[in-house]
């Protein structure tokens, strides 16, 4: 148990307000209550999330804000009834910390749709009334139950990005039930295309990669992609028209949602994980016309979490990630919104 104050003082990075420049400044985290988890933070990956929220994109923002939920780390203090982790375990925090724990889908170890609201790891108000801080951040203390071990075989750095690109893609791809025979196309080959990909891969499936341009092309290919095609080409659409049972949409923006349609085979789905502010518009002719559906997907709960970085750990699937310092956040967001990343900004927090 830890009772030394000194050892909850955390640096972390702040936005004091919406868009504002990111600030370096102290906070304490909670004492350690019997179930908690003092975590020394290593690395936290840089999700286009934490953009969306750091700019108020969302709206609803906390600020100030300290974002950051690809968190991997040691264990550095366990609470009195503290069982699953010991200090020096090598750890990992995604996308929330809390929930009720008593309705049917924490249940169902499906925690991100609690329907007494989940508590994000930033960005919400947690149970004893404080707002949440995330993993741009030295230290963080988190429930047990919301912490995931991470596999020897995985790296810390390339483990972050998994907490929330991974689970993210991972999940919705069990959930449609893709394996061998299943015509996958992944959109947008950002921080979470990049490793759908590679999941869909290693669960059996074809993969088609659509990004906008042929740039990635080669990458696509390395890392497990079948067929690869540029969505500038308006010869791309024609070209596939009926051809995929799932579509997984990661793109931060709105795209021309029939056209996506027009791509899927008779019963197949577009599920929406990319999460643009402004509505979608389709027009229904496209759903009925194929018996398609447009569905969406939340990140993916603690068990699954798990489930999702040991079958990465066995599949030798590693996010390709640049590792920056503290002092590179605000331009790091500038390059992910112009799309310059190969794919995943990952924070070394010993710069902090
Ligand atoms: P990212 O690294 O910026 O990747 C997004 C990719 O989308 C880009 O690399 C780019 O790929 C493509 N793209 C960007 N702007 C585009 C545009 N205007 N038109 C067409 N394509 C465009 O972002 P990310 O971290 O992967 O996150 C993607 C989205 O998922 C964000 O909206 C994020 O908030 C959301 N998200 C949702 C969940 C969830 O639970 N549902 C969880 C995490 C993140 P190409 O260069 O290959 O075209
Ligand atoms: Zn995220």
């Amino acid at each position: 148990m830890c009772n030394n104050h000194k050892n909850l003082m955390a640096r972390v990075l702040s936005v004091p307000s919406a868009k504002a420049p990111f600030e370096k400044t102290t906070i304490e985290r909670r004492e350690l209550e019997p179930n908690d988890i003092l975590i020394d933070i290593k690395y936290t990956g840089i999700c286009h999330s934490d953009i969306h929220n750091a700019f108020g994109e969302w709206g609803g923002g906390i600020f100030p804000m300290v974002p950051g939920h690809e968190i991997a780390g040691i264990v550095a203090a366990v609470g009195t009834e503290v069982t699953k982790f010991a200090v020096g375990d090598r750890v990992g925090v995604g996308c929330f910390v809390d929930s009720c724990g008593e309705c049917e889908y924490c249940l169902k170890g499906e925690e991100q749709f609690c329907t007494k609201g989940v508590i994000n790891t930033y960005n919400s108000i947690d149970f004893d009334g404080n707002p949440t801080y995330g993993g741009y951040s030295q230290k963080i203390v988190v429930k047990e139950g919301f912490v995931v071990r991470i596999p020897d075989a995985l790296d810390l750095d390339v483990a972050a990005p998994l907490l929330c690109a991974g689970i993210t893609t991972y999940s919705p791809l069990k959930n449609w039930n893709v394996g061998p025979g299943t015509r996958v196309a992944i959109v947008g080959m950002g921080g979470l295309g990049h490793v759908a990909i590679q999941f869909a891969h290693a669960m059996g499936a074809e993969v088609t990669v659509l990004s906008r341009s042929i740039n990635k092309e080669s990458e696509a290919f390395s890392i497990g992609a079948d067929h690869y095609f540029a969505t500038s080409d308006p010869v791309t659409f024609t070209e596939l028209t009926g051809r995929f049972d799932l579509i997984l949409n990661t793109v931060s923006a709105n795209l021309d949602v029939n056209a996506y349609l027009s791509l899927l085979r008779v019963d197949g789905t577009l599920v929406n994980v990319g999460a643009p502010a402004e509505p979608d518009q389709y027009h229904v002719f496209s759903l009925i016309m194929g018996r398609r559906s447009i569905a969406g997907s939340l990140v993916g709960g603690i068990r699954e979490t798990q489930e999702m970085l040991d079958f990465a750990a066995e599949n030798g699937i590693v996010p390709k990630i640049e590792v920056i310092g503290a002092d590179d956040v605000d331009e790091a967001y500038q390059r992910v919104l112009r799309s310059d990343v190969r794919y995943r900004f990952v924070i070394d927090i010993a710069t902090l």
